[in-house]
């Protein structure tokens, strides 16, 4: 093991990744490693204007450390929109463990993150994603206090996936309203793609409101579960996108919609929680519109979770949070008429919209 890179690791190796960050906005992206604990993590801080950077740790198994790079660059960006469109004062960051979660995870390995998370002084505050458990970030909290979104139990704001939901179902009603000329989901055809920790909740309800739900998962235990309790339709694997369907929510994976996929969709509306869901978001976006698919900016329906997190940092009651919440009929109904103002696709109005107020807010900052 050596201290410092030769001339051809440097050329070879660093390039990319060097010229990755600079070729971004980011503030700051902090490379985190720790041999003995087996620890490889990267922080990513977009963007602190409008407050300390908030988001997610996520551990993943990803094929090398550029793939690695480009999901937290891209995930902290999606964060520092987040809240700027939902009016919170946050930044937007995100962290990344490389590594294998069956074979990977130990106490000193989560302990190491939470230093290094605890290093940066609060510029940067983590919280679950995909891969980490309440356990795992129980382990990083025992060494910075900068962790959102612990259980209850713990004195965190409990599981966000509820709230999430909520503020998603928000969302899919001020699209529907827009869409058909009514709010109500009463037998709209819905279909819903991944039934997790928000989707499940998406499902109640949808059902409560008498959608005609039809359900995937590629978990076949819970795909059964979810489809006797609430009565629902299911439909397997890629047949997903030949569904004639009134409401798409994608529920899963980030990037479902793209060149294959929107020629083949069958609906008028896609709202739904998964982040990153246009594929290329300029691109997939425009051809959303040119088809007549209304489509519900991921990062404004999706940001439930958040504001229950946020709660955390400024001290907000739970009764609050959910009205934020619920606030997501009121914003996304409004970036539908910016959109139609300005002629650009809904997410390029709510993507302006929440450069906008940091800019507006750094001016102030400036003066201050
Ligand atoms: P989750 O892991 O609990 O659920 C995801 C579900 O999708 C799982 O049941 C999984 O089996 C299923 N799935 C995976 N690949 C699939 C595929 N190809 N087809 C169908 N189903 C598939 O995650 P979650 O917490 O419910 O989050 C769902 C999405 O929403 C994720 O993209 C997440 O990033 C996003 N999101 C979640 C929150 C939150 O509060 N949990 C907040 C904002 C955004």
């Amino acid at each position: 093991m050596k201290d410092v890179l030769d001339r051809q690791e440097l050329a070879v190796d660093m390039n990319p990744v060097i010229s990755k960050m600079f070729n971004t906005e980011h503030e700051q992206v902090v490379f985190c490693q720790d041999k003995a604990s087996g620890l490889k993590a990267i922080i990513a801080i977009h963007n602190t204007t409008l407050g300390p950077a908030l988001g997610g740790t996520r551990m993943w198994n990803y094929n090398n450390e550029v793939e690695a790079l480009n999901d937290v660059l891209r995930l902290s960006r999606g964060m520092t929109f987040k809240a700027s469109i939902s009016g919170l004062n946050l930044g937007g960051g995100k962290a990344v463990i490389i590594g294998d979660t069956y074979t990977q995870k130990s106490e000193a390995l989560f302990r190491r993150f939470g230093k290094f998370v605890e290093s940066l002084s609060g510029k940067y505050i983590t919280a679950e994603d995909v891969g980490i458990s309440p356990k795992d970030m129980e382990w990083v909290n025992m060494e910075t206090k900068h962790v959102s979104g612990l259980p209850k139990t713990l004195g965190g704001s409990g599981d966000p996936s509820p709230v999430t939901a909520y503020g998603v179902y928000m969302g899919m009603k001020a699209t529907a309203k827009k869409q058909f000329g009514s709010d109500s989901l009463g037998c709209k055809k819905v279909v819903v793609q991944g039934v997790g920790h928000v989707g499940e909740t998406l499902v109640k309800h949808l059902s409560n409101e008498g959608a005609l739900v039809t359900i995937a998962d590629i978990n076949q235990e819970r795909v059964a579960r979810i489809a006797k309790e609430f009565g629902t339709q299911v439909v397997e694997g890629d047949a997903i996108y030949d569904v004639d369907m009134d409401i798409y929510a994608p529920c899963a994976l980030g990037a479902t919609l793209n060149d294959n996929t929107i020629e083949r969709l069958k609906c008028s509306v896609v709202a739904g929680a998964a982040n990153n869901q246009l594929q290329d978001e300029i691109v997939h976006g425009r051809r959303l519109m040119e088809k007549g698919i209304l489509y519900a900016p991921d990062f404004l329906i999706n940001a439930g979770g958040l504001i229950n997190v946020y709660r955390e940092v400024v001290g907000i009651s739970e009764a609050r949070a959910m009205e934020l919440t619920e606030n997501i009929y009121q914003t996304t109904g409004d970036i539908f008429t910016k959109s139609d103002a300005s002629g650009v696709t809904p997410q390029e109005a709510a993507m302006v919209i929440a450069q906008n107020r940091i800019e507006a807010i750094a001016k102030i900052k400036s003066v201050l």
